[in-house]
């Protein structure tokens, strides 16, 4: 079976050449799913009922189906559940800024990275999302909305980089001009540091900026939080880093979840600056978000400001992530463990 929704203009192409039609037929297909966004064939006013029927009997058109949206009265936030055709859900979260709106999409459905603060991995991994699954993901977030989305960030549940292929063609088409057309530099992956795929990422010379989830400056403090530090360490990770901004002229973003008493101590911002700098890094400060599931506190506001001063002095660039939608299960993987949990 073909999934249509997630193959490029050129595949499209020689498919409908395949199938005994015309080139431009392509074209118009395209347009239909990634331009003007329908969610089902009998929207394609244009296209002959035999080419419909090719593609219908050939795969379905993947469209996820809302399933939840919880807007937050704080910011507007809004944090959507959808579901795929196989019944998995998925999470996804629309925000507004002064210069445009953001969408944070998820890659997996579950992850097995099995970092220990977060809510997304405690179920481990179910299976990885089609390219036309994160699409959709985006335009239904449009439809939803009425409006355009201006940038795009990677951020939800799953590891990208443990999805590598469908990433990368996702990433593609997001950009294309005959699609969406979001520009590169509106785009962000975060990942828990795989290194190979950091370095092949690199290679794809994309201008999307690719944030490396940090959280600690010493490999003992960093495999305690994230398992992953067991497969590359630190002096690994910034190697990595090196090469992408190397490759792809790219800064890279550390982010750093701010855990009171683990990871919040001045020891740890010299540590960061001595990170941070020779890299031009730009440092993303998270108050960590409490799970039920675990103990970890959040680090006292004084304690987040007087680790943000630190890294100001030593002219690292630094910002505190606003927290968006607190009110709205705002932490990774939690909105679709509540609703798994009711389903039971
Ligand atoms: N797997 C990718 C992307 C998903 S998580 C990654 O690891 O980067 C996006 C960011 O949120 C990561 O930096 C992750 O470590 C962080 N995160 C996850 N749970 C969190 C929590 N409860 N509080 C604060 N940050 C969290």
């Amino acid at each position: 079976m073909y999934d249509i929704k997630s193959m490029t203009i050129e595949e499209l192409q020689e498919w409908t050449v395949q199938q005994g039609e015309k080139k431009f037929r392509a074209g118009q297909l395209y347009d239909w799913i990634h331009r003007k966004k329908v969610r089902s064939y009998e929207a394609m006013t244009n296209i002959p009922g035999s080419l419909l029927q090719k593609c219908r009997q050939q795969g379905e058109l993947v469209a996820l189906t809302k399933v939840r949206m919880q807007e937050s009265k704080l910011d507007g936030t809004r944090k959507y559940l959808f579901a795929c055709s196989d019944g998995n859900v998925v999470e996804s979260v629309w925000m507004k800024y002064k210069h445009g709106n953001s969408v944070c999409i998820s890659s997996q459905v579950g992850c097995r990275m099995g970092c220990s603060f977060c809510a997304s991995t405690l179920d481990g991994l179910e299976r990885n999302l089609l390219a036309s699954e994160m699409l959709d993901q985006v335009y239904a977030i449009e439809e939803d909305t009425g409006e355009r989305v201006s940038n795009v960030v990677v951020m939800g549940t799953g590891e990208p980089m443990d999805n590598y292929e469908n990433l990368v063609r996702f990433l593609k088409m997001l950009t294309d001009e005959n699609g969406l057309h979001i520009s590169q530099r509106n785009i962000t992956v975060s990942t828990c540091g795989i290194v190979p795929r950091m370095r092949q990422l690199a290679e794809e010379k994309l201008q999307i900026t690719l944030a490396l989830s940090l959280h600690a400056v010493t490999d003992e403090k960093r495999k305690k939080l994230m398992p992953i530090a067991n497969r590359y360490c630190i002096r690994e990770l910034m190697d990595a880093c090196a090469y992408y901004f190397e490759q792809t002229g790219r800064r890279i973003t550390f982010e750093y979840s701010l855990v009171n008493g683990v990871n919040d101590t001045m020891e740890d911002a010299k540590g960061l600056i001595r990170l941070a700098k020779p890299l031009h890094c730009h440092v993303n400060l998270i108050p960590v978000n409490p799970i039920k599931e675990r103990d970890y506190v959040q680090s006292s506001r004084e304690s987040v400001e007087n680790f943000k001063k630190n890294l100001e002095n030593a002219h690292v660039q630094v910002t505190v992530r606003r927290e968006m939608g607190r009110d709205i299960d705002g932490a990774c993987g939690q909105l679709r463990r509540r609703h798994l949990s009711e389903a039971d």
